[in-house]
């Protein structure tokens, strides 16, 4: 499994800093804190979207699938208690409010994935360096219900995840992009640790069940 394990490394300590930085340049001059409670409504909705809540104007519109989980929702918000909602909706969003002093590195791969989707603008190589991370990110969440990946397929994983990282990070700048090829290469050609073997090895199991929790879970 060293081949599936290297590139789990990869996305989960690699690729994830990359996005997490292009997010914290792209909500500037917000703070993460800031952004999420000037957005608390939009994303109270990414995860209810059935209904309206106390906040919602006169005519609502809601996405049309549940993006992020309740779990996720609970990491970027805290309920407080005893908000008194004016409202009698079924629904309340009024009483939740951005984690305080929460920083982006406290939020996974897919849950930045789904604040950049909702929020950010993107050009073109922007989406696509993002696409791609997504899709070996996925398909590495498939692989580890199989066996090892095999030396091609972990090349053509890795080249990919490699040149969209560092493309996204040339958006944060030059040295950070040359910092995150150097890392690249040490983790390519390192030896995994024990330890680290059997962390990815949990971490990813977490992974495949998030994944089937959000192709089952409907959110009332
Ligand atoms: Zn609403
Ligand atoms: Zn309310």
């Amino acid at each position: 499994m060293e081949n599936f394990v290297r590139m789990f490394m990869l996305l989960a300590e690699v690729a994830v800093d990359v996005i997490r930085k292009f997010l914290e340049d792209k909500i500037q001059p917000d703070n993460f804190e800031t952004f999420l409670q000037q957005h608390r409504h939009k994303i109270y909705h990414l995860c209810y979207n059935r209904g309206r809540c106390c906040s919602c104007g006169l005519s609502p519109t809601f996405p049309t699938q549940a993006v992020i989980r309740k779990a996720q929702l609970d990491i970027l918000f805290v309920q407080q208690p005893g908000v008194n909602c004016s409202s009698n909706s079924r629904f309340c969003c009024c009483s939740y409010i951005a984690t305080p002093n929460i920083q982006l590195n406290t939020i996974d791969i897919t849950l930045c994935f789904a604040i950049i989707n909702n929020f950010i603008t993107l050009n073109q190589q922007q989406n696509d360096c993002l696409n791609d991370i997504r899709i070996v990110r996925n398909d590495i969440s498939h692989f580890a219900h199989q066996h090892d990946i095999d030396s091609a397929e972990f090349y053509r994983m890795w080249g990919k995840v490699t040149n969209a990282s560092i493309h996204l990070a040339a958006y944060t700048n030059h040295t950070y992009s040359a910092d995150i090829l150097d890392k690249i290469e040490r983790l390519r050609t390192r030896p995994i640790l024990a330890v680290e073997y059997t962390k990815s090895l949990h971490e990813i199991v977490k992974w495949i069940n998030k994944d089937e929790e959000v192709r089952i879970h409907v959110y009332f």
